[in-house]
């Protein structure tokens, strides 16, 4: 397989070949891992892409044709001058040119239509983060549809949908861009600058960082401070003679509240009602507690010990919505939550419901619904 791409944001074009190998391969194929070749003259990447595929992006220039380069010819020149590789050790699957898209929606939502995944953003593939971004939009919007559709959270909620995944995606969107440019230079003076700049350089911080905005707890100040939008502990229990990933023995879709103690014993009777219609697990490290989970591995007790609380919610989507130091700032987040969600009376057929006909925050203008946020370069 071979396919290539071709960057409409920048006077660069980039191609890609992802090649499996015939079982009488000559040769060993190159790299087992991923590995970007920055080479100023045709800078590619190539990655495994399980044990007997690999794709392959190469860098196309501006001068260079698209229906030109994707005659297999060129792809069997580049393989055979690069890697020395030929029909007898591997196949072309693929072989396309493609551009790189870098956009994202002005409006994510109109009324009752809203847009998910790459119809609400694009952006180059150098972070490996178009799809799982895809996955989370559907994740975050999908528990927020079924608890307004069944009448147990305001329309409003959905509006935190667009808040939330939007200023995450920004994120994706300008650390993708930046690696594209860093990975594609074509001046050599320019390479080598990056060459120099590069090395020695301490590991990168955490680039991807939750959403701090949203359904999620924020503190008097009014912001959203340490953990709270990142991914939840997901920790391997033991419940009733079965071990496994928490989400796989415990969970049962809904909010999550784990404790050090038992949650069910310190929320009042319609606190406790009102999380069982939304939706809840309940998990207690309290070997006395109904909802006992062995924290077999101990994640739980780490967590609590490093952020110096004694339990947390997390929402159905696995983002932490807030900590507790104790059993009385327990029952304050929930209470929170439940106030939040201004939860009114249940609908009986969630196919009756109906969402208000609003109009979109942003209108839309004559440039069209997208924003281009790609670098000009
Ligand atoms: C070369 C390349 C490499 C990539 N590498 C990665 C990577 O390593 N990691 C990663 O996370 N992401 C990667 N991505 C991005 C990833 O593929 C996309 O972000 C992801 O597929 C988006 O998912 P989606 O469901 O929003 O859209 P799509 O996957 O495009 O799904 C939309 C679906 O809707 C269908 N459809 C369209 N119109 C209609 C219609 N009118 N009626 C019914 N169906 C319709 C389409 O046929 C399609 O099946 C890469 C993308 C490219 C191009």
């Amino acid at each position: 397989m071979c396919w290539a791409s071709r960057s409409t944001t920048s006077a660069s074009t980039s191609a890609g070949s992802t090649s499996t190998p015939s079982s009488s391969a000559r040769c060993p194929l190159p790299p087992r891992t991923v590995e970007f070749r920055m080479q100023p003259e045709r800078p590619y990447m190539w990655m495994p892409v399980g044990r007997t595929r690999h794709r392959i992006e190469i860098r196309l220039h501006e001068h260079e044709d698209a229906t030109e380069m994707e005659r297999p010819e060129v792809a069997w020149e580049w393989l055979s001058q690069t890697w020395g590789l030929g029909p007898d050790d591997v196949e072309i699957i693929r072989q396309v040119v493609y551009p790189f898209l870098t956009r994202i929606a002005r409006s994510w939502r109109v009324g009752r239509t809203f847009l998910a995944g790459d119809a609400a953003h694009t952006m180059p593939p150098y972070t490996g983060k178009g799809a799982c971004a895809a996955m989370r939009d559907a994740k975050n919007l999908a528990w927020k549809l079924d608890l307004v559709l069944r009448g147990l959270a305001d329309d409003e909620l959905l509006d935190t949908y667009q808040q939330e995944r939007e200023a995450h995606n920004n994120q994706l969107l300008r650390v993708s861009i930046e690696l594209c440019d860093v990975v594609n230079l074509t001046d050599p003076r320019a390479a080598h600058a990056r060459d120099l700049a590069m090395r020695g350089r301490p590991p990168a911080p955490d680039i991807f960082p939750g959403p701090k905005t949203g359904f999620l707890h924020h503190d008097a100040g009014g912001r959203v401070t340490g953990v709270l939008g990142d991914a939840s502990p997901q920790g391997v229990i033991r419940r009733g003679g079965v071990t496994g990933r928490f989400d796989d023995v415990a969970g049962g879709g809904g909010f999550s509240v784990v404790a050090a103690f038992d949650p069910a014993a310190v929320l009042c009777g319609e606190q406790l009602a009102h999380l069982a219609r939304i939706g809840v697990t309940i998990g207690s490290l309290d070997p006395a507690s109904p909802h006992h989970i062995e924290d077999a591995d101990g994640t739980y007790r780490e967590f609590f010990t490093a952020n110096g609380v004694s339990a947390f919610v997390a929402r159905p989507d696995f983002l932490l919505y807030g900590l507790a130091r104790d059993e009385d700032d327990l029952r304050e987040l929930i209470g929170e939550i439940l106030q939040r969600l201004k939860a009114p009376t249940p609908v009986q057929d969630p196919g009756r419901a109906s969402f208000a006909h609003r109009k979109p925050r942003f209108p839309l203008d004559e440039s069209g619904v997208f924003e281009e946020r790609a670098a000009t370069r």
